[in-house]
């Protein structure tokens, strides 16, 4: 089910987007002519980007069943971006398909998709939020509805937090929405890094910002700071390629991103 809690505007395509660009990054058909002339912006900076989106991308797909195998049934996943299959759900399911999943994007053109993300199995239960991040306790309070707080959670924040500013207290937001999690309850992210290449990064930013939309990359250390008061999971925060790649996947260059999987005790 789709629960918008407010009415999404309408989408604007004369301004380049994150969401769209990302899709475009994918090899994906929703994006504007906006979207591509800022993306290929992206790609004269950073010219492997296509790379670290798969990088990211297939992350998420070792990230979740991961998490599947450890018992993890219900899943909340913010920024959950424009379809891509294989989704979250399309993973988690294939290994318990009694899980749920819920989504949360801010962005309209994704809510315009989400019926892709709602295609549950039958056993399982997926819902899709209007929301944004930087409200954590009206996104609780609308997942309750749909996930028991008294079992482990999956919270992932893929590839989202870049787009939350510091002005934003993004460790806030995350330890608001890791507090009320059950024990076993685990926290998934990806986060882009300017650790390689600072003074690219300022420059990606001035693409983003002509949007609207800044982005910020963070360090390891700005990025091992969200899972405080948890137990990072063995390799602990690691360039994607690097964290429990698959052995039959073919073998991805080195992004700047980072990711990590923590616990809660
Ligand atoms: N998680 C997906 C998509 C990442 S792109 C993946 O990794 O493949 C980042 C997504 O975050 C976009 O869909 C964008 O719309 C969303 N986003 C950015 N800022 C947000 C906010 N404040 N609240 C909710 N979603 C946001």
């Amino acid at each position: 089910m789709t629960d918008t809690g407010f009415s999404a505007s309408e989408i604007d395509t004369g301004t380049p987007h994150s969401a769209r660009m990302y899709d475009w990054f994918l090899d994906g058909k929703d994006h504007y002519p906006a979207d591509v002339e800022a993306a290929e912006k992206i790609v004269e900076l950073l010219p492997d980007v296509k790379e670290t989106a798969w990088s990211n991308r297939e992350f998420m797909h070792r990230a979740a069943r991961f998490l599947a195998h450890r018992g993890v049934r219900q899943f909340l996943d913010i920024g959950t971006g424009i379809p891509t299959e294989p989704n979250l759900h399309q993973i988690v399911q294939g290994v318990a398909p009694e899980a749920r999943v819920v989504y949360v994007d801010n962005d309209p053109i994704v809510l315009r998709h989400a019926e892709a993300l709602l295609r549950s199995t039958p056993e399982g239960r997926t819902a899709y939020l209007h929301a944004d991040v930087r409200e954590p306790e009206r996104i609780l309070a609308r997942a309750r509805k749909h996930l028991d707080f008294d079992r482990p959670i999956g919270l992932s924040l893929i590839a989202l937090l870049p787009f939350v500013a510091d002005g934003h207290d993004p460790y806030e937001i995350v330890a608001t929405l890791t507090e009320p999690l059950a024990p076993g309850s685990h926290l998934v992210l990806s986060h882009v890094t300017g650790e390689f290449q600072p003074e690219i990064w300022d420059r990606v930013d001035a693409v983003y910002r002509a949007g609207g939309t800044p982005v910020k990359a963070r360090s390891r250390a700005e990025v091992t700071r969200f899972f405080d008061g948890l137990e990072l999971c063995e390799p602990g925060v690691e360039l994607a390629t690097r964290w429990r790649p698959d052995p039959e996947a073919p073998v991805r260059r080195d992004q700047p991103l980072y990711v990590g999987v923590g616990r809660k005790p």
